[in-house]
């Protein structure tokens, strides 16, 4: 008897049911077909290429950035009895030979390899003259130069289109908008792949946004009416603000612990430890806690600082609710945060295409905590996918107060398009407030028709109305020029009048920096 997708998962992994699109990726790509995919953290990317691995002849290829994921995965497969093994710098030379040994033989697998490591000739050797099944991109977005996670050897991972012709390619990832994908593609040279693409959707989170006045009151009130003796974590931006936060929620009788990379190894394995294992421990940690945490019954994520993107918070809140049953994720946010990470952002020595690229993802978390429609529409439109309110977060629960500014976010849309989808915030704002400065000569645009139509606005609602539309995936980055904005799919019922923006009644004052010592 042949194995099939279902057996091969039944008998190999135990699991009796493929998840989400899994099935599909798995015929596909057993068959020879190229995939792209786009699925969540904890959706189940592995068994995507790790079924056809068994169920095709050879060795599957698997490239990852992460060696400590790699030697995880491994380890976990050869418990299921799987032959597989992996090859990077921990690796010493003995073991590698006997490695290659097993993979010229056909006896292995799964071979996983890092990304430096694959374009040594020693390794392209070695693969052109062994069994090849299939080759798996894993953080397909690090090839993307726009995102956080650049790593230059992805880009030459393209040569392997050319010379692995008849070999599928699956590539994966659990961030990427629908530019960075289509830049995935392009740069991988999986244009004719099939794309799939899985909801983002967390329905049993419920998402809640609030001012922050005394954030440390507002979380233990917070704690205190909803999670009283449950678990969460409760992420802040900087160490001292970690441990500060835990030595105050403890006096007031939460059982909380630190965990932050300045604590000592075993400090930190200890606190995970206790949280993992007891019931109603709340982690205060910085972004350092949670790759890899696998805790199904964590009621609340509670942000006290703003996360810098919204690949970020949704990650971070990804980790409430695992079980499925309701989860909270709380955030609280305030001027200073935004002022903190825009200095730390301009006071770091990462490149000006970086910092640019840091200051829009910021600027959409921004426009997503302003949001005053339904937060998870916000959220999944940002990763391209569409859905209805959802009545189960703050605004869907309680809407705002709301001031209509349809028709201004039409004009800033036609302003982007007038001006060639290229240009940046500032520069927009610029012409649309008609302003006469060198770059407005320069490209002529005091003679498009949205120069100056917006002059009775105040600058900051304008970079508020930008934030919205960036945030509900209205514009996006461009795909010609860095930093640069260009209509996207979702700016069209609005130009069309079908759909209407807001902006929350207090915003204008917000962003007008407001004076109050709270902030
Ligand atoms: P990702 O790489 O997308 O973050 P993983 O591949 O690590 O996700 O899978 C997350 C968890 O879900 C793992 O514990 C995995 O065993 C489990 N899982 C994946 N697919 C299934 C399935 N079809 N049935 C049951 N559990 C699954
Ligand atoms: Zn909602």
């Amino acid at each position: 008897m042949s194995a099939t997708p279902l057996s091969v998962l039944e008998h190999v992994f135990g699991y009796h049911a493929f998840r989400g699109q899994q099935g599909e990726i798995v015929e596909h790509v057993a068959n020879g077909g190229d995939a792209l995919v786009l699925m969540p953290t904890g959706g189940g990317k592995s068994l995507c290429y790790q079924v056809p691995a068994l169920l095709r002849d050879g060795c599957a290829v698997v490239v990852s950035p992460l060696i400590a994921l790699m030697q995880d995965q491994v380890d976990t497969l050869k418990e299921l009895g799987v032959a597989a093994a992996f090859l990077n710098s921990t690796v010493d030379l003995d073991a590698a030979r006997e490695i290659e040994r097993d993979f010229l033989s056909g006896r292995l697998k799964l071979l996983y390899v890092a990304p430096e490591r694959l374009m040594t000739p020693r390794f392209m050797g070695l693969i052109k003259s062994g069994p090849v099944s299939l080759f798996a991109i894993d953080e397909a977005h690090c090839v993307s130069q726009w995102g956080h996670d650049f790593r230059p050897e992805y880009l030459q991972l393209s040569i392997l289109a050319d010379d692995f012709p008849g070999v599928p390619r699956i590539a994966l990832t659990a961030t990427a908008d629908h530019a960075t994908r289509e830049e995935i593609a392009e740069r991988l040279r999986l244009k004719g792949a099939r794309q799939f693409v899985s909801s983002f959707d967390r329905p049993n989170l419920r998402y809640t946004i609030v001012e922050k006045q005394n954030g440390r009151d507002q979380l233990l009130s917070f704690i205190r009416r909803e999670h009283e003796g449950e678990s969460g974590i409760v992420y802040c931006l900087s160490r001292k603000k970690v441990e500060d936060t835990a030595a105050w929620l403890r006096e007031k009788q939460i059982r909380a612990y630190p965990y932050h990379a300045g604590l000592d190894a075993s400090t930190r394995a200890n606190h995970q430890k206790i949280f993992l294992r007891d019931e109603g421990v709340v982690m205060v940690a910085t972004i350092a806690f949670g790759m890899g945490i696998d805790k199904p019954d964590v009621r609340f994520v509670a942000h006290l600082d703003l996360p810098k993107s919204i690949e970020n918070y949704y990650q971070e809140t990804g980790r409430a609710g695992r079980d499925g049953l309701p989860a909270n994720a709380w955030l609280t946010y305030g001027l200073n945060d935004l002022m903190l990470l825009t200095q730390m952002i301009e006071g770091s020595n990462t490149p000006d295409e970086q910092k640019m690229v840091e200051r829009r993802k910021l600027d959409a978390m921004l426009g997503f905590v302003e949001a005053t429609d339904c937060r998870r529409q916000t959220l999944l439109g940002y990763f391209g996918e569409a859905t209805q309110a959802c009545g189960n977060c703050d605004n869907c629960l309680n809407p705002p107060k709301l001031v209509d500014v349809s028709d201004a976010a039409r004009k800033a849309l036609s302003c982007v398009f007038r001006t060639g989808n290229r240009f940046g915030v500032g520069h927009l704002v610029d012409v649309l407030l008609g302003k006469d400065n060198a770059k407005v000569r320069e490209h002529c645009h005091q003679t498009v028709s949205t120069y100056g139509i917006g002059k009775d606005t105040p600058e900051a609602t304008w970079r508020a109305i930008f934030r919205q539309l960036v945030a509900r995936g209205a514009l996006q980055l461009s795909p010609e020029s860095r930093g640069g904005l260009a209509l996207a799919d979702s700016a069209r019922p609005i130009l069309k009048g079908e759909a209407e923006v807001f902006l929350r009644a207090r915003s204008e004052t917000f962003t007008a920096k407001s004076r109050d010592a709270g902030f």
